[in-house]
């Protein structure tokens, strides 16, 4: 029998595991998680008209392709430091914490998932198809029909896969809600303004950049140096896609479509650096609660929210003076899932650390928030 069986290998995971090895006790730790490094690591699927990147189910998750930018604000305590050191290194902590809640850190080399000290805990390879049991001694039930005993479950499969565990769990149904709404933070390209607008203000330091955005609400603002070609919303609005994607299409797409804009921004995201240009591009990242519904086993874009959310990028736009909008632009979303789960009883030995229970994320990006609450968690584990 296990303590504990931790699913999945994502940034949630790993952060959890990272905090339960600091405790030293003799806990008897599994982990499953499909295991390798296939060559496509992230999978696409079809969302609001298009295809995203989203809800891959191998090894380290949506972690194998994001970006680390993490808001300044959640690197406020002493935990959230070590986690920091433990993925970047000793970097100042005075750089980081920079001057205000609306900075962001961008690491100039990011951290991707990957399980450290594995030697000390099993990982099985796998998928799990059910949960069994809840108040006590749960078992697990592999893809392959094999169980595992356990005194806990840690469940970390990221928002879509860890609704469809709990709706193949019949056992779970009253302890946790299943709702048919799903939120996520949509991306929107808002404009371009002259450089009468502020240019982007950075702060550099050894492990990365930091720059300024702004916080209205639900929403964040930020913007980017708009070098050649981008000093037109037109231009820029074909772009919206372009970060949402694995590497090699990045740098794919940075060839094919020879846009010297397309390079600046990508100077900026990864480096910090601001090539000289006439003025900025302003983009907006907005929470939006119930952004998908769940309508025949899939998650399909809710028409009512998109609408709402089209009214908010209105409303941003109307704030920025001086702004030149696009005349067709598309929404991103598939990246940043929470709220499809309501957890009912806390007796429960089914605990959940991704974000498919969180009701609010707040304007930010929030993995690496979630990543701290996960490794306090772990490093706070009583038997
Ligand atoms: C391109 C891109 C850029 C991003 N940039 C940022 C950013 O800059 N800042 C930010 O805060 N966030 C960013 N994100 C979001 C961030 O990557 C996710 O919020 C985070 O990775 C979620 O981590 P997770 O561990 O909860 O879930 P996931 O990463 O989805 O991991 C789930 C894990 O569970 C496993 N799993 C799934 N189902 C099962 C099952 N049935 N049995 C066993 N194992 C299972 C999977 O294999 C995987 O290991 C970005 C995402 C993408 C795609």
């Amino acid at each position: 029998m296990f303590d504990i069986v931790l699913i999945g290998s994502g940034l949630i995971a790993e952060s959890f595991l990272e905090g339960l090895l600091q405790t030293e006790k003799p806990l008897k730790v599994c982990v499953v998680a499909p295991s390798g490094y296939p060559s496509s690591p992230l999978k696409t699927v079809e969302l609001d008209g298009g295809l995203v990147t989203s809800m891959y189910s191998g090894c380290r998750g949506l972690g194998a392709g994001w970006h680390g930018v993490i808001p300044s604000k959640y690197i406020g305590n002493d935990e959230s430091l070590k986690l920091l050191r433990s993925w970047y290194g000793d970097m100042r902590k005075q750089s980081l914490l920079c001057d205000s809640d609306s900075r962001v850190f961008v690491p100039y080399r990011v951290h991707r998932p990957k399980m450290r000290n594995l030697n000390s805990v099993h990982f099985i390879s796998g998928l799990v198809r059910r949960i069994h049991g809840r108040d006590k001694n749960p078992s697990i039930e592999l893809a392959d029909g094999q169980m595992l005993a356990c005194k806990k479950v840690y469940c970390a499969a990221g928002p879509i896969n860890t609704y469809s565990l709990f709706a193949r769990s019949s056992d779970l149904h009253d302890s946790f809600k299943l709702n048919s709404f799903m939120g996520d933070h949509v991306t929107a390209y808002l404009g371009y303004v002259s450089n009468k607008y502020s240019p982007p203000d950075m702060a550099r330091h050894g492990g990365g950049f930091s720059y300024q955005t702004q916080l209205l609400h639900d929403c964040v603002i930020f913007k980017r140096p708009a070098v050649c070609d981008f000093n037109n919303a037109d231009n820029v609005a074909n772009y919206t896609r372009a970060w949402s994607n694995q590497k090699t299409d990045i740098i794919k797409k940075l060839i094919t479509n020879g846009s010297a804009g397309l390079i600046g921004e990508a100077l900026f995201n990864k480096f910090g650096i601001v090539l000289p240009s006439r003025g900025t591009n302003v983009y907006a990242q907005i929470e939006s609660k119930q952004i998908f519904r769940l309508i025949n086993n899939s998650w399909v874009t809710n028409e009512e929210s998109l609408k709402k959310v089209f009214a908010t990028i209105s409303l941003l736009r109307a704030g920025v003076s001086g702004l030149s909008v696009p005349e067709k632009y598309k929404v991103g979303v598939g990246i940043h899932f929470f709220g499809n789960i309501q957890p009912l009883s806390s007796d429960s030995c089914i605990k959940v650390l991704d974000a498919s229970i969180d009701q609010h994320l707040g304007p930010y990006h929030h993995t690496f928030f979630k990543c701290v609450k996960a490794y306090e968690l772990g490093k706070c584990y009583d038997k």
